[in-house]
């Protein structure tokens, strides 16, 4: 019964090491957004085919071949969320949000479910960071949501990545472009893959992205949608590099970004990193005004992104291998010698992990020796031992596991003693790491991105 034990192709467990990363990840991302004024929404992990078919768009390899979808018992088509757009701007309709104070500024972190090739960093099932912002047409608004998406890579410390930006234009300028992209790409279809010649029909700018060498070096030489914007558009385009300018966020403007989803209207951007290989984009957005009419509502000018969280990890990892300091540390492991002391360490470990301290002790009836080697093995920071010995005095001793010095602690209020006498210790921690040398801290901008040292720092912060 191999399937009993075995997840469903492309999906992860994220077991307690890797989840401690993504736990990380996601608090760091809250915490950006939050800085910049967006507040979560969280919406279904389904919503109705068709808003998908809509939004998304009838066109798109998501929709075509890339959607779980299924009929409940209901006789309903449902399909798993393949991305989070939809479903917030279905949400914002559906609540009337657009109608409050402008602008709407939303960040969600969700799964997402793709029919994919699984491979590394794709997934059937894999998880997005995102933002949404509704109500304004500005270049500072897509200056802003780059700005979130790089201040929280940066503070990161992951090394090198890049922006790479584009317009796409609005559907005006974009019909004349289609025109002479067709007319090009006709000439040398028989030379490119079969996805490219299937793709030509319904959505020829998805040739411009295609990754297979030959079909990338024939896209190389296709007519750029920048000699096709309209003035409005132009000007708008201009517009978003001068307030990255401004912001000091470097990027470079790359006419073959077109972004897989069909709603993307003019600005449209990537983060991609070297780290991760033929899957490089770990961030993709643009706006999308015409979304929101699309499915039934007045017309707002919206713009958004999405990261892939899984992508996001293998980055991290690739930077920083040694990444086991996010584990919760195990503050102290009590051992009971005897049975007398049994009652004493079980309240105790109690009392302390209500003060929000991570105590353990042994459940298993191991032996005081097997004890210390377990507590050796949750890499706990202090043990203290008691027993019949310790209760008749009174006084019991407390390790430090890391620095092999001990302390006597009185038996009275022994949580309360313990909890002081390791806050002194992590106390003076911090303060020896204030005195200590200076690490190379993010509290120095590095280079590539100016303007962002507030939001960096390590994880201590
Ligand atoms: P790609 O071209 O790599 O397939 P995409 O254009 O389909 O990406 P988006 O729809 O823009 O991706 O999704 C935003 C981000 O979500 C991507 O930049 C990527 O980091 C992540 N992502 C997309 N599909 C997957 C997947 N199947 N597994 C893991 N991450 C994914
Ligand atoms: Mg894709």
């Amino acid at each position: 019964m191999a399937l009993l034990t075995k997840a469903p192709r492309g999906t992860a467990d994220i077991l307690p090491e890797s989840a401690a990363l993504y736990r990380f990840l996601e608090d760091r991302f809250i915490e950006t957004a939050t800085a910049y004024g967006f507040r979560e929404i969280r919406t279904p992990v389904f919503e109705h085919t068709e808003l998908f078919n809509r939004s998304v768009g009838e066109t798109t390899d998501v929709v075509q071949k890339e959607m779980y979808t299924f009929n409940d018992n209901g006789g309903r088509s449902i399909t798993l969320r393949p991305e989070g757009t939809a479903g917030v701007a279905r949400a914002v309709l559906e609540h009337g949000l657009t109608g409050d104070a402008m602008p709407l500024k939303l960040f969600y972190i969700t799964s997402c479910y793709r029919y994919e090739k699984p491979q590394a960093g794709r997934l059937r099932e894999f998880h997005q960071f995102g933002v949404e912002y509704f109500g304004s047409e500005d270049p500072a608004a897509d200056a802003e949501t780059i700005a979130l998406a790089d201040g929280f890579l940066s503070s990161l410390e992951i090394g090198d990545y890049s922006l790479r930006i584009n317009s796409i234009g609005c559907p005006a300028c974009r019909a004349e472009y289609h025109k002479a992209l067709k007319g090009y790409f006709e000439k040398n279809l028989d030379r490119m893959c079969g996805n490219c010649r299937e793709r030509f029909g319904r959505n020829p700018m998805r040739l411009l992205d295609c990754k297979v060498p030959e079909c990338h070096e024939i896209a190389a030489g296709a007519p750029s949608i920048l000699d096709y914007l309209c003035d409005g558009c132009r000007a708008h385009f201009t517009g978003v590099q001068r307030q990255l300018n401004v912001l000091e966020i470097p990027f470079e403007i790359d006419p073959h970004i077109v972004r897989g989803l069909d709603y993307y209207t003019r600005t449209v951007f990537e983060f991609v990193s070297d780290a991760l290989g033929a899957q490089a984009t770990v961030c993709g957005g643009g706006r999308y005004d015409g979304l929101l009419q699309e499915l039934g509502g007045k017309p707002v000018p919206a713009l958004g992104f999405g990261m892939g969280e899984e992508r996001l990890r293998l980055i991290y990892e690739n930077a920083r291998p040694e990444n086991d300091e996010l584990l919760p540390e195990t503050d102290v492991y009590l051992i009971a010698a005897d049975d007398a002391a049994k009652d004493t360490v079980t309240r105790t470990v109690n009392d302390l992990r209500r003060c929000g301290m991570n105590a353990e002790r042994d459940v298993c009836g191991r032996s005081v020796k097997a004890q210390m080697k377990y507590a050796g093995r949750l890499g706990a920071n202090f043990t203290m031992i008691l027993g019949g010995d310790e209760l008749a005095k009174g006084f019991a001793a407390i390790r430090n596991m890391k620095t092999g010095e001990t302390g006597t602690l009185p038996l009275k209020d022994l949580a309360s003693e313990i909890l002081i006498y390791i806050g002194d210790y992590y106390l003076s921690q911090l303060d020896g790491e204030d005195d200590g040398p200076d690490e190379p801290s993010a509290r120095s901008a590095p280079e590539n991105a100016p303007g962002l040292t507030v939001l960096r720092g390590g994880k201590d912060e």
